[in-house]
Formats: C-alpha cells, structure tokens, sequence
C-alpha cells in the first residue's frame, strides 16, 4: 500500500529533542515545588490535582523519550534520548524519596475523602512512596540510595554477561553436521576454510539446531554448551543479586525481595505466587505425562530399549511427533498471511468489536517513512491514536511491543500508542508474507495497544494507560491472541495472495492441533522455571549454591535428569528483570482463558467485548485488577477455562 501524500517526518536534531526533554523535567521539578508551597489548608482535590500535575508535565515527553531512544532512524536522537531516559530515571528516584512531598501527601485525612479516585491516588501514592523508603530514618535512607545504585549496576551486568558470554560450536563434519535442518540455515552457516560450520549459542542459531539437527552427539554436546553460557561469570554477579535485593528487602521490612516485589502485584506475596505455581503444575500434570509417554515412545522407534528421556532430544522429537501426527509445515500457510491484508484484517476485526473506526491519517508527523499512523474514531469524534512501526530496519528495536506515545486523561491528551513489530515488508513485488505465530503476534501487540487507548480516559494521569498490576498486564494481549486460530475470522482477511481464496477451516484446524502439541510439558517448563525464580528470592541468600538448588527442583518437577557440569541459572535473564515474578505470564493467561469463556465460543460478540472494554480495558489503573474481574466475570476468576483449555 502506498501513501497518499507525503509522510511529514519528524525535522528535530537530537539537540533540540534533549533540550525539549530537559525542559518538561525543568516543568516538572515547578510542579514540585508548586505541590510543596500548597497552603495547609488546599482542598484535598486541590492537593491531588497538583500531584497528579507532575506526572502530566512529564508524559508530554517521557513516552517518547522510551520510543525514540528503541526506534528513531538519527542515532544522535537516540543518544540523546537515552541521555534523557537516565536523568528521568534519577529524577523519578530522587523524587521517591522525597520526604516533604511524601509528608504533604500523609497530612491528607483520608477519612474525609468521598471521590474513590481521588482517595485511591492518595493511597497508592502513600504506598509507592512507603515501599521506596521514604519513611525510614536517614541512614536507612542512604543505604537504600546506595543500595539501588549498585543493583542498577549488578543488574547491567547480568545482563551484558548474557549478551557477550555466549561461545562458538565448532563442527568438524562440516555440513553434513547440519543434517535435517532447513536449507536457509544451512546457507548461513557455510562451512570456513578448514571444512568446520560454525554456530553461536543465540536464540536464532539455537532453537533450529536443537529442533531438526538430526546428529544426536552434536545436539548433546551443543546442548551443553549453551547451557554454560555467561558461566562461570554470572553465578558470583547473581548471587550478588540476589544478596543486595534481599538486604535492600529486608531493610524496607519485608522477609525476602519474594514478598516486596509481589506485594503491589494481584500476588500479593511470595506465598500466594508458590501456590500459583503448584497448582498449575498439578492441573498440567496428567497431560505433561501423557506427552512424556509419546516422545518415549518415538524415542523407541530408534532405540527400542529406552528409558530415559534427555534434555537435548525434546525439542526434535516433538517435532517429529508434529510432523508425523498432524501433517502440519508452518511455511504452508504463508501465502494466506500477506503483511496489509493481516493488518487491514486484524484491525477490521477491532472495529467490528469494539464499534470504532480507524482511519488511516496522513499528516500527523512521525519518526520513519514507514511508520503508518491511524486515528480511532468513535462518535464522529478522533479519540486516540495509533502509530504502528512495523518492518526492521537498521538501529531499530528487534522483537515486538507495544510502546506508549503519550498517555491520555479525560479532560487531558488523547491517548497516543505505538505498536514496534518486525514483520516482513511488502516490497517490489514480494508481499510481505507473515508466519502464523507472527501473526499472532500481531493479535497479541494490538490487544496491548488497545488496553492502552481505550483506558486513557481516567481523572487522573496516574491510573491511565496500562498503570495496572504486572501480573495483570498479559491478559487482554493473551485474550486476543484467540482471535488469531478460529478459522472463521481468519476467513475474513486471509486470502491466498496469488488465487484469492481464502484459508481452508481444515488447515487452520491441523495447525491448532499441530500447536496444541505439547502445551501440558510446556506449562510443567514454565511452571519449573518460575518456581526456580521464586525459590532464589523467598528467602536470605547467604551461602546458597544456586545450582545445588536448581539439581533440586529439576529433579523434583522435570522429566529429564540434569546434565552436570551445566548452570542454565547463569543466563536465565527474567532472574533480573522479572526477579521472583516469572509466574506471570501463566497468570495472565489463566485469566484470559477465564475471560474468553465468556465469549462461549461467539468471538464476534460485540455486546461483550463492549461490556469487556467497559468493564476491564477501559478502567486502566483505577480499581485492583481483581475487581475488574469480578466485575467483567460477575464472580472472582477461577481456574475452570484454564483447566478445560488445558485437558483439551
Ligand atoms: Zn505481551
């Protein structure tokens, strides 16, 4: 598709970009001062709204100062939008630990509070402002400052380590090392001058290799090795980790870093996650057990003896079990998926549910000439924005997510989100055509992209946009990933790009099966890996083997025994980022599993997404995430969809 007017791009320098930043951080410090010189005597609307005022001075930037700094073509914009995203970062800690600001906020008599969002802003500010320490005498205070400082430190380095601490496989045989796997891997790995193929221990060499190789020592070997990678380095910065995240927890009160860091999540705490975990891995243990039966099984066609299941041989048999059982090759269904017919479809979809129209703006100004812009029209009236950056380029973000703009209020901003993808480009001829799971992908970024629009209409700043609990956050991405594997929808908008005809109900249902494959043993993984991390962080680290620990739950949940001498803990990098919380994702998806019942199998019922938008999407940050629920389900959520997806 071609633009019909010129794209007006962006003209500002990286200059200009850092002093606009710098300046809105200048306006945002006069709202503080501002909030401090209020009278004792301000209304306590009055008092919220000046709070509030500074986190609207700051959104007029600060989305962009993130997007720009993953997306912006001019590599001195992005420098100096990362330059920004430091001074924000130590403005927004200075500000967390500023005891007038926190004592002007204590002073307000709750009790007199009738407004719910104006008493919830207060409370949940009372108890950011509690968790970051504010209240702790001054010693503790310095600690804490120089606490965070290290673990910001500890925390890079963790994950430089996993960047840079990977190493070459080295293969002898040359390409017949390369046996099974497809022909464009192949031809990225030529052989070198001594007659050896070369592969790294990244994702993209990685999950191919241990997939289709057929070599069975080479996958062994490989297997190791990638299971050592930032090792032996990462074990001392972990265990630093996870030593200054236990003090830094336990000198704000709580028992270990577990119990703070769910404490502001639905959680709540370290224990409520454990349970989480433990009740997953026993609604998937029947399935999981079944699925380990049939991989012996197909183990047995070669080696009628076997016993044992090993770590390296899951990945290819499972694809074999796929390949032979449900006859699916997920190359086959490219040709429905060309990149505008999925996006045209998938945003078609949208407007069907929700009732809104997107209406593709040609003047508003962006960063790329690619980047295609779409206003939501509802009422006649515009009332948010989507820019969607789709196609890699060079010095540009490298997976999928959705990027707040700016973040909108009811008597503020429309909402402004971006969506940053990687999807392949239609270009001279070549239409551009997607993998299923990309085009899930699609589903999922879009489900967060509406959350966002669709909850900026808030009173306050604070509680719009995705301001909701982490483990919350996943659900309406997973939630609308559904819509991607019922045949019906793909229907409307997946068209073979050469005879026009649209993809057959029978393929779209060998490629759920073929997916659905596996799903028991891949919630046991999950379920594993979050036990892992929530075991390291529930309780004082000193003197804890991290691998003796993992040997532990290995051979308490998986199937495979443990390969010794091998540390995967080393370059597990959620045990940074996510710390105890891997479990998340599995407890949006519960949620969302629960939600979708609620569609009963009606996905174009848009008299409950409505009601979904209404109740769920629409309300941000502004009530618990398990109110929203309740109120969306008319009952707390439950693990029964869940159950019934997962015994399917
Ligand atoms: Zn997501």
């Amino acid at each position: 598709m071609t633009n019909q007017t010129a794209p007006s791009l962006s003209s500002q320098t990286g200059e200009e970009f850092l002093a606009e930043g710098r300046a809105a951080i200048t306006a945002a410090r006069a709202d503080v001062a501002t909030f401090k010189a209020l009278p004792a005597d301000t209304s306590s609307s009055d008092v919220a709204e000046a709070l509030d005022q500074i986190g609207r001075t700051l959104n007029e930037v600060s989305g962009r100062i993130h997007l720009y700094s993953q997306v912006h073509p001019d590599a001195k914009v992005r420098e100096s939008a990362e330059e920004l995203e430091r001074e924000l970062s130590a403005f927004g800690t200075e500000l967390s630990l500023d005891r007038e600001i926190f004592d002007r906020i204590a002073a307000v008599d709750l009790d007199a509070i009738t407004d719910e969002q104006e008493k919830r802003l207060f409370v949940t500010s009372l108890r950011d402002y509690r968790r970051s320490g504010v209240d702790q005498d001054e010693a503790t205070r310095a600690r804490i400052t120089a606490l965070k400082s290290e673990l910001t430190e500890i925390g890079q380095e963790f994950d430089r380590n996993i960047i840079t601490g990977g190493s070459e496989f080295v293969i002898e045989d040359g390409l017949e090392g390369l046996a099974g796997l497809p022909e464009d891997y192949k031809a990225a790995h030529q052989p070198g001058e001594d007659g050896a193929v070369r592969i790294s221990t990244d994702a993209q060499d990685r999950m191919p290799f241990m997939t289709f190789a057929e070599r069975d020592d080479l996958r062994k070997a490989y297997h190791k090795l990638c299971n050592n990678r930032a090792c032996p380095d990462n074990l001392g910065v972990l265990q630093t980790l996870l030593e200054k995240r236990h003090e830094l927890a336990t000198l704000l009160g709580y028992a270990n870093w577990a119990d703070y860091v769910t404490e502001d999540k639905m959680a709540k705490s370290g224990a409520n996650a454990r349970s989480f975990i433990e009740r997953v891995l026993e609604l998937s243990d029947k399935r999981s057990l079944a699925e380990n039966d049939e991989l012996l099984a197909e183990k047995r066609q070669d080696d009628p003896n076997a016993t044992v299941l090993y770590e390296h041989e899951r990945a290819f048999l499972a694809e074999r079990v796929r390949r032979r059982k449900y006859d699916f090759d997920s190359q086959s269904v490219r040709p429905y998926f060309a990149y505008p017919k999925v996006r045209d479809g998938i945003l078609a979809t949208a407007s069907k549910l929700y009732g809104v129209d997107f209406v593709r703006n040609d003047d508003v100004e962006r960063w790329h000439e690619d980047v295609e812009v779409f206003d939501v029209v509802e009422d006649g009236q515009v009332s948010a924005r989507m820019f969607l950056d789709m196609h890699p380029r060079a010095g540009k973000f490298k997976h999928a997510a959705m990027f707040n703009k700016k973040t909108g209020r009811r008597d503020g901003p429309i909402p402004e989100g971006t969506l940053v993808c990687n999807f392949p480009q239609p270009k001279d001829g070549d239409p551009g055509l997607l993998l299923h799971d990309q085009v899930t992908t699609y589903f999922h970024e879009v489900g967060h992209l509406l959350h966002y629009l669709f909850s900026g209409k808030q009173k306050y700043q604070q509680f719009g946009g995705i301001a909701t609990e982490w483990d919350f956050v996943e659900v309406p991405s997973q939630l609308f990933e559904e819509w991607a594997w019922d045949p019906t929808i793909l229907a409307t908008f997946a068209t073979h790009h050469e005879t026009g005809e649209p993809i057959p109900a029978e393929l779209v249902e060998r490629m759920r099966r073929a997916e659905e494959y596996g799903k028991g043993l891949q919630a046991r993984g999950q379920m594993f890996y979050a036990l892992l991390a929530l075991t390291y962080y529930e309780s004082d680290p000193t003197g804890l083997d991290t691998t003796e620990r993992l040997i532990e739950l290995k051979n308490k949940i998986m199937l495979s025994p443990h390969v010794e001498d091998t540390h995967m803990q080393a370059s597990f990098g959620h045990l940074h980022g996510y710390s105890a919380m891997y479990y998340t994702y599995m407890w949006s998806l519960v949620i969302s599993k629960d939600f979708f019942s609620r569609f009963n199998g009606d996905l174009m019922n848009s008299e409950t997404a409505r009601e979904y938008r209404a109740k769920v999407t629409g309300r941000g940050g502004e009530r618990d995430a398990a109110d929203l629920c309740r109120d969306f389900l008319g009952r707390d959520y439950d693990f029964t969809a869940f159950e019934a997806w997962l015994n399917a």
